[in-house]
């Protein structure tokens, strides 16, 4: 019998040379202290990373940094379909896109470091073959030779019959095949794929612990499922991860929560070699409430915030972007930030029980919100540095202006920001120029009359041309204000909003529809930050310029 066996798993996998045992030796317990998460971002090769998987492995990332354990990248590229070239650059820059650099994998397309490799599933081959040898020899695996005809077959007399789907038990045709027939199909050349030999009984329950969800109970896995293919003799998802999870000494196993079904089959595989069960932390599906109001997944096809590139074209800074991955991933971690505000969390620690099981919402006027936060802590000179790396790749004609007019650019940024209530407003550096464009000429563009409260044409031009001529002084803000309230009294506008708002029949307006006035035709708009400042920066001449255009183009 066990020549026989011998003689089939030779036959299955001529060119293993090595045993499980081998493997053992070569990649050894790793030496690191207790408690040390190692865990892995495992992505196919598609060239980018969706959102959804960005935060587990930001997740995982911030696990393991927190405990001093590893981090690393593997690409699981098994399924040749969703392969691409270049693939893994793409991942690796979208990762690093929010500043996560694993510490061993994958470091470029063909780049790898760490003991533990190789981290390309399709480089493992010779690994799982020799796994999956020792299991024919074990008598716990065995070769399938059923026709997709052959199982779809099975399939329908299972539904006819309301029977639960699957290849397990008497509907396993080749399970308890003769092993000399199987022997000699094989040297016909028949092909096959290699199943387990399940020893799981579906009417017993086992409960199996998952750090976020506790415990769960699952009947044990009877299905004799693949373990390798037959086309291209590449593992299944499922062996792939007992061998390499195994072998790389993952501790703890973060991955979404569509695996959460797979859970007890990869829990017998792990029995079955007996070799220690990694922790398991299934991370709810990443959500979003559409335009109809109804909560689904983020997609990566409907939703352009799905995908992290989206982030670096809007200019959302990635520190913005990380705090935000922080507060999705732990429910703990905005009340920690209002104790602790600033970018940096390296104090507060990741934790398992405080992810969220049904799902995270994902919401990007919430992201802005945090990055409008973290741009109001910004100093200008910084803001200009990186809006100027940003507009280089994103926005030309503005990036033009930002190098020559460097100091008057900071300035600019510098209003209402170093200070103790800084300005909310910036949300992404894409966004900067609608709140500036009007402070250079080049972009700055006549403003219309109507967007103002006075709208006669005459006292419009009655108030700019008085204020230039006999009102205009920027020695400073105080002086600057009395001066336009002093034009008010004499133009008849009240000085004194409470005396306006007590008699507005003995006024022509006040004095916030007089600087309505004066902001509009400078800037174009209704709101800007603080308007003695920007009068300042923009200078008498300047100012005279625009007053004057204003006049005429409208008319
Ligand atoms: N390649 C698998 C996926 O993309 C990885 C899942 C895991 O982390 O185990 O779903």
């Amino acid at each position: 019998m066990d020549d026989e066996l011998k003689e089939l798993a030779d036959l299955m996998f001529p060119n293993v040379t090595k045993t499980v045992l081998d493997y053992e030796k070569m990649y050894p317990e790793r030496n690191l202290k207790e408690g040390a998460i190692v865990t892995r971002f495992a992505p196919s090769p598609t060239g980018f990373v969706h959102m959804g998987s960005l935060l587990s492995a930001f997740e995982g990332y911030k696990a393991a940094r927190d405990t001093d354990g590893i981090f690393y990248l593997r690409i699981e590229d098994t399924d040749q379909k969703r392969s691409i070239e270049n693939g893994i650059s793409g991942i690796l820059n979208d990762l690093k896109n929010v500043d996560i650099v694993p510490d061993e994998g994958m470091i470029g397309e063909n780049k790898s470091i760490g003991e533990y490799g190789p981290y390309i599933q399709s480089e493992r081959m010779e690994i799982y073959h020799a796994f999956a040898k020792e299991l024919v020899l074990r008598g716990l695996a065995y070769p399938c030779f059923c026709s997709s005809e052959e199982l779809d077959e099975i399939r329908e007399i299972q539904e006819l019959n309301k029977e639960r789907i699957g290849y397990y038990g008497s509907f396993a045709k080749c399970r308890n095949m003769d092993i000399k027939e199987a022997i000699e199909r094989i040297k016909k050349g028949e092909e096959f794929v290699v199943r387990l030999k399940s020893p799981g009984d579906f009417n017993k329950k086992i409960v199996l612990h998952d750090l976020v969800r506790g415990d769960i109970e699952f009947p044990e896995n009877d299905l004799d499922i693949v373990l390798i293919k037959s086309t291209d003799k590449l593992p299944t998802y499922h062996f792939a991860h007992l061998v390499d999870d195994h072998l790389m000494r993952t501790t703890h196993i973060m991955r979404g929560e569509d695996w959460v079904a797979s859970f007890p089959i990869h829990d017998q595989l792990f029995s079955i070699f007996g070799f220690e069960k990694p922790k398991y932390a299934h991370l709810g599906l990443v959500m979003k409430i559409d335009e109809t109001g109804t909560r689904r997944k983020l997609s990566k096809r409907k939703d352009p915030e799905a995908s992290v590139e989206y982030y670096h074209k809007e200019g959302i800074p990635k520190e913005a972007v990380k705090l935000y991955l922080m507060t999705i991933a732990n429910s703990n971690f905005e009340e920690w930030l209002d104790n602790n505000p600033g970018d940096d969390f390296t104090d507060f620690k990741f934790d398992f029980k405080k992810v969220s099981a049904s799902g995270t919402l994902f919401d990007v006027s919430k992201l802005l919100n945090i990055s409008k936060n973290y741009f109001s802590r910004q100093k200008a000179s910084t803001i200009y540095d990186n809006l100027l790396n940003w507009t280089l790749e994103f926005d030309k004609e503005f990036h033009d202006l930002l190098v020559k007019y460097k100091d008057y650019s900071i300035k600019i940024f510098n209003i209402e920001r170093e200070t103790e209530k800084p300005r909310k407003d910036y949300t992404s550096y894409s966004s900067i120029r609608s709140f500036v464009f009007y402070m250079y000429d080049e972009l700055f563009q006549n403003p219309k009359y109507e967007d103002t409260k006075i709208t006669n044409k005459e006292d419009i031009a009655t108030i700019l041309n008085t204020y230039y001529d006999e009102y205009l002084d920027l020695s400073n803000k105080d002086v600057w204000f009395a001066k336009v309230k002093e034009m008010c009294d004499k133009l008849g506008y009240a000085s004194n909003i409470k005396d306006y708002k007590k008699n507005p029949d003995n006024y022509k307006g006040n004095v916030s529809d007089v600087t309505g006035v004066i902001r509009v035709s400078l800037t174009s708009k209704t709101n800007t930050p603080d308007l003695y400042e920007i009068m300042k920066l923009l200078g008498k001449e300047r100012i005279k310029e625009r007053f004057t255009k204003y006049l005429n183009s409208n008319k």
